[in-house]
């Protein structure tokens, strides 16, 4: 499932093809994913111009001229593949139609965008871009762990009175936004906090240094994806999904990172979500 970092990914690459363009044709191949397509979304795309992309948490915020906002949201197996473009950042030409092209955005430069997603857990929505912050899925999610919003004074308030393991309080959207299991993983890891321990138990000194290793690890993996999308733009032109290392990630039984420490990771599965660990490293 793409996590911030991959989303993030995804928006750096289309943002060249999209923005300042017209879309000349939307093409929407059936009337939902997760949950209906706006009413008439084809007409209110087509022949709108892109001002610019943004992200906030998982979703990519199309604003276009038309005065409305378009969300895109990879869900579980979401795809964006770039063809045809003709600035040379993304060489290939347009391939054939496949059976999961939900949505196919045809730009006026000879662009194509495709959105294709196998299990149709993505979704799109078309609205108002004044009042955007409201909408359903955004009006409740928390700073952004890149933002300014989020910083130790916050994060220290928005823990303290929670009874919750800290792996789920760190999951949890209103905590912080965009956070996924693997992220957090990570950064509980580098901040030697255990998973399963209460959040209002973990000290000031602790939850201070969750600050700069979360961004950390959301910035080193964003740099990944940067220097993935090079290869995206030879390869197949997908965009969102790289190769990226993790320290507990995916490792258990394999020994602890940490110099000097012998401990193997452990797993264990936490609200259904497995939990990476090293049982000596995080207390
Ligand atoms: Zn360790």
């Amino acid at each position: 499932m793409p996590e911030l970092p991959e989303v993030e990914t995804v928006r750096r690459g289309l943002a060249p093809v999209m923005e300042g363009n017209v879309i000349a044709k939307a093409q929407v191949n059936r009337p939902d994913l997760r949950w209906p397509f706006p009413e008439n979304m084809a007409e209110r795309l087509t022949g709108s111009r892109v001002l610019r992309l943004r992200r906030r948490s998982k979703y990519i915020l199309v604003d276009l001229d038309s005065q409305e906002t378009a969300l895109i949201h990879l869900g579980m197996s979401g795809r964006m593949l770039v063809s045809g473009d003709p600035l040379g950042q993304f060489v290939h030409d347009h391939p054939l139609p496949e059976k999961h092209d939900h949505v196919v955005l045809h730009m006026e430069t000879g662009a194509r965008i495709t959105f294709n997603d196998p299990r149709r857990f993505g979704a799109m929505d078309l609205f108002a871009t004044d009042g955007a912050e409201t909408h359903p899925l955004l009006a409740s999610i928390g700073p952004e762990p890149l933002g300014n919003g989020f910083d130790e004074s916050y994060l220290r308030g928005a823990l303290a009175h929670r009874n919750t393991p800290m792996k789920s309080a760190l999951l949890d959207q209103k905590t912080v936004a965009g956070l996924g299991n693997i992220y957090v993983c990570e950064a509980l890891f580098r901040s030697k906090i255990h998973p399963t321990r209460p959040a209002r138990r973990v000290s000031k000194d602790r939850i201070s240094r969750l600050v700069p290793v979360i961004r950390d690890v959301l910035n080193e993996a964003i740099e990944a994806g940067g220097s993935s999308l090079r290869d995206f733009r030879q390869a197949d032109g997908e965009l969102g999904y790289f190769q990226h290392s993790f320290d507990v990630y995916g490792r258990e039984g394999e020994p602890c990172r940490t110099p000097g420490c012998a401990s193997t990771i452990r797993r264990i599965v936490q609200s259904g979500r497995s939990t990476f660990y090293c049982p000596t490293c995080q207390r």
